[in-house]
């Protein structure tokens, strides 16, 4: 699969990456990692924080995958609202995951302060509009969930936003607690922080297949090289569909521009993360050498090159969207724009644990706007479910769950 089109203002964060070598021998672990974008990076850390003998392998570079082209929003409140969670899951389990996003913030958080290379992991709010006046009756009901539920949470009014924005929207949610980061720099930064510690990083090395015995698991390379594990992680993004497809999974087109280096910020209060209530959203985001980033414009196609020949247009879409907003910068231009798949669930919730048919296996599919969050949640459930055999979430985001299919709420 084809991740993605053009890179992203990333890749030119870090010129200078760790080199990892691809397997050419064959090796032994206790637990082998498939996959080293953010979900591999943060399980795999996760398992040499608690001691196991880890390896990790990519048939990319690291991080060269749907992570090289995420937007970096670190955020807790879901694509599904808070109160859609309590419809669809009961008020205790859609409270829980919305609780569980909001922890895994703080742990990304702390989890950036011992990196050796700098994720630019900033704490940051965020501001949630609403689109037009019919959500706003929608928004307020969102606010007064999260403001009972001890969310830090603020209702500003459409005067309130003109007052402090350089746009007018018919209300909005003012929330803390959320943070930007450069996602490419974190996954490698993770990496690396495990390797530090133990964990063995193969590149350029693809696995093929495997097969499950009584006591381990025998996985093969594309070299035939083999890797004899007690258990294997599946941490492969979206292209673990094309292992097996799960049937709430949805794979659609998504696109984003970064704009040339900016010095007006007046008219965007504190450097906040920006998204709204029409679904698909718009949102933005600026980066430590002060481009902006937004994206969206989500297309339903999975055709990669329906979503590539469309990438033109929606760069040109993109920045009339972000000149609306910020009418005063003058001479805006995307300097770079990309186009991605981007994996969701039709229940809104990620897919993480074990599946029928893998023996000895674990699946980290972190799909959604929140994948970063998600994988930080996904990498503690499983290193749980392989050490302890259990882990009390668990059952939230089992991958063989009944689900409706349903549109985005
Ligand atoms: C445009 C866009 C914007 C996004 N914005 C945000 C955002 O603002 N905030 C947020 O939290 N999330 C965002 N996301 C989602 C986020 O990017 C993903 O959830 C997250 O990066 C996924 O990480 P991953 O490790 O699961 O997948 P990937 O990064 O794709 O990593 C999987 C890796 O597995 C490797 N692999 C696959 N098969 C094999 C194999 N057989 N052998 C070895 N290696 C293999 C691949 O090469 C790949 O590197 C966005 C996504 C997109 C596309």
């Amino acid at each position: 699969m084809k991740l993605w089109t053009e890179e992203s203002n990333w890749i030119d964060t870090l010129p200078n990456p760790p080199l990892y070598s691809s397997l050419d021998e064959n090796i032994s672990c206790d637990v082998l990692v498939i996959g080293g974008g953010m979900g591999g990076a943060l399980v795999a850390h996760e398992l040499t924080t608690r001691g196991r003998d880890v390896v990790l392998v990519e048939k990319r570079h690291i991080a060269s995958g749907s992570s090289s082209a995420s937007t970096g929003l670190i955020q807790y409140a879901s694509d599904k609202s808070l109160t859609s969670c309590m419809h669809s899951f009961g008020e205790q389990a859609g409270l829980r995951f919305y609780k569980l996003c909001q922890e895994a913030v703080i742990q990304l958080g702390s989890i950036c302060r011992d990196l050796a290379i700098d994720p630019q992991f900033i704490p940051r709010k965020s501001l949630y509009f609403a689109s037009c006046e019919e959500d706003v009756p929608q928004l307020r009901e969102d606010y007064a969930q999260l403001k009972r539920h001890g969310f830090d949470v603020r209702f500003l009014e459409s005067d309130d936003i003109a007052s402090t924005f350089s746009f007018r929207k018919p209300a909005a949610i003012l929330s803390g607690g959320d943070a930007e980061v450069n996602p490419l720099r974190l996954t490698w930064a993770i990496v690396q922080s495990a390797a530090v510690k133990g964990l063995r990083v193969y590149q350029e090395t693809a696995i093929r297949r495997h097969h499950a015995t009584s006591d381990h698991i025998m996985v093969y390379t594309q070299d035939e090289r083999t890797i004899k594990a007690s258990y294997v992680v599946f941490a492969t993004g979206y292209e673990t569909q094309e292992i097996k497809v799960n049937p709430n999974t949805v794979l659609e087109s998504t696109y984003v521009i970064a704009t040339q280096p900016l010095d007006d910020f007046s008219g965007w209060l504190e450097r906040c993360l920006i998204w709204e209530t029409a679904r698909p959203y718009l949102y933005l985001r600026k980066t430590t050498d002060n481009r902006i980033v937004a994206g969206g414009l989500d297309e339903g196609t999975n055709i990669e090159a329906e979503r590539d020949s469309k990438l033109p247009h929606k760069i040109i879409r993109l920045l009339q969207e972000v000149q609306k907003l910020f009418p005063h910068i003058p001479q805006l231009r995307a300097e770079y724009g990309w186009a991605a798949t981007f994996g969701r669930t039709h229940d809104g919730l990620p897919l993480i644990g074990p599946q029928k048919g893998f023996p000895r296996c674990h699946f980290l599919m972190g799909y959604g706007g929140n994948g970063t969050v998600y994988s930080m949640i996904g990498a503690q459930i499983i290193a749980d479910l392989i050490e302890h055999g259990s882990n009390p979430d668990a059952h939230l985001f089992r991958i063989d769950r009944p689900h409706r299919s349903v549109k985005r709420s």
